[in-house]
């Protein structure tokens, strides 16, 4: 039996996983995730309020729970356990581990409290262990930089009335935060104009369905074109309803600064004529994109792991947003997996490693506490037993908590 261990439980992890039991039928899988509970960016990404969408955890998780598939929550490789130790139990080693840092725009006063990444500032929302509360005062303007769908999600997130996250499994304590900001106008901002920006039209249009905030654009006569989304923005623009909250769209400002000496107030843009621009704002959160980051001895080189078709190295192999960075949906990633399933059905050798087993002893040794497949589904049961009035769930937001809710110190 060949023994594959695949580094990751978020969509790439699991759906590589799902290809590979049918690919190769002699192969046991083990899926290693740092954190008690798994898939990624499905948890910690995809907004709280987009439930259908967080719905594909349940085919994920049907993947986790099969036969030959083992789950190792609560391992981190470069924590717990060294690649090369890896390596000498499985036959094949993959890195899923995604892109989990904000790439950064390199301007002056990035570091100013109030200036924030879009994965620290959506995990935080998502209530991930590793992201605190972003400093929010008294914000009456916010600036988000960016003109893809992370932005939008962010833009919504910050617009919504706390009415309008009935269903979702938005944290009591993120919604008082954001019911707390005196919120009246979110910027969202973007470097080129409205027929290049790489909102998709359902999630933009979304913005003009919300209960207090309508959308508008900061110049109209700069809508140019006729794509999909240029036509959702001129119904913005000819949209003349009043709402408490506005959110404006900006095209073609490149940032240039953000301004303030103990905290964020404005961001200054250029236009391409050289002229600039100011807005005031007590929050900037920039959604410009994210780096994979190294796992143990293994580095990625301009963000993502250098690699031939998914292969890095005889043994190694990469999918996901780690191999090709953080671009499409998720279904994206199970079209990219069922090719990297393929091409390690075909070249892994069988060299009668442990596996599993051997690598459960190593645990059991440094005093690892894995948490498996049946502990996960506890934490999940506890999470949606603990969801109060119209919420679906309450995550544990600590790992201690999700260690706790299933009896194991940390
Ligand atoms: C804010 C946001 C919103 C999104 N919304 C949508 C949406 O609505 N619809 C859609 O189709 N797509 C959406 N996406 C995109 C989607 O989430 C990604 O395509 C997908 O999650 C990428 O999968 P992945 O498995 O490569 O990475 P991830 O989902 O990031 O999974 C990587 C996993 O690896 C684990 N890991 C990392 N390092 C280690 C280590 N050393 N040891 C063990 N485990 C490790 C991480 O904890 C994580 O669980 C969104 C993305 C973001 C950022």
């Amino acid at each position: 039996m060949r023994h594959i261990a695949i580094i990751g439980s978020g969509p790439a992890g699991c759906y590589l996983a799902d290809h590979l039991l049918r690919l190769a039928p002699d192969a046991h899988i083990d899926v290693l995730e740092r954190l008690p509970v798994p898939f990624g960016l499905v948890r910690y990404g995809v907004a709280p309020d987009h439930q259908g969408t967080k719905a594909v955890v349940r085919v994920l998780d049907r993947v986790l729970g099969r036969e030959r598939v083992g789950f190792f929550g609560n391992l981190e490789i470069g924590r717990d356990v060294r690649l090369d130790e890896l390596r000498s139990l499985y036959d094949a080693v993959v890195l899923a581990t995604g892109a989990p840092r904000d790439r950064r725009l390199g301007i002056p006063g990035e570091d100013l409290p109030g200036v924030v990444g879009s994965g620290a500032f959506v995990g935080w929302y998502n209530g991930h262990p590793d992201h605190a509360p972003p400093p929010l005062r008294s914000v009456r303007s916010a600036v988000v930089v960016g003109n893809g769908n992370v932005a939008i999600d962010v833009a919504r997130i910050l617009a919504k009335s706390p009415a309008e996250m009935a269903g979702s499994d938005l944290a009591p304590q993120v919604l008082e935060l954001l019911a707390a900001q005196p919120i009246e106008t979110i910027h969202v901002v973007g470097r080129r104009g409205p027929a290049e920006a790489k909102f998709t039209q359902h999630e933009l249009a979304e913005l003009g369905a919300l209960a207090r905030a309508r959308p508008r654009v900061a110049d109209p006569s700069a809508i140019a074109g006729d794509t999909p989304i240029v036509e959702v923005l001129r119904g913005f623009a000819a949209d003349t309803r009043e709402a408490p909250v506005t959110i404006v769209f900006h095209f073609g400002l490149v940032p240039a600064a953000f301004l303030g000496s103990d905290g964020l107030e404005g961001v200054r843009f250029a236009r391409a004529d050289g002229s600039a621009q100011e807005i005031a704002a007590q929050l900037a959160v920039t959604c410009i994109g994210y780096q994979s980051v190294a796992c143990c001895s293994a580095a990625p080189v301009a963000g993502v792991f250098p690699n031939r078709d998914g292969r890095i190295d005889e043994g190694l192999y990469v999918t996901g947003w780690a191999k090709r960075g953080p671009s499409g949906t998720i279904p994206t990633n199970r079209t990219e997996a069922q090719q990297v399933a393929q091409k390690i059905a075909a070249e892994a050798l069988d060299h009668g490693r442990p596996g599993g087993e051997g690598l459960a002893a190593l645990l059991a040794a440094r005093g690892v506490r894995r948490v498996d497949h049946a502990s996960w589904r506890r934490i999940d049961a506890a999470e949606q037993a603990g969801a109060a009035g119209d919420r679906c769930r309450r995550k544990f937001d600590t790992v201690a908590a999700m260690l706790e809710a299933i009896d194991l110190p940390r």
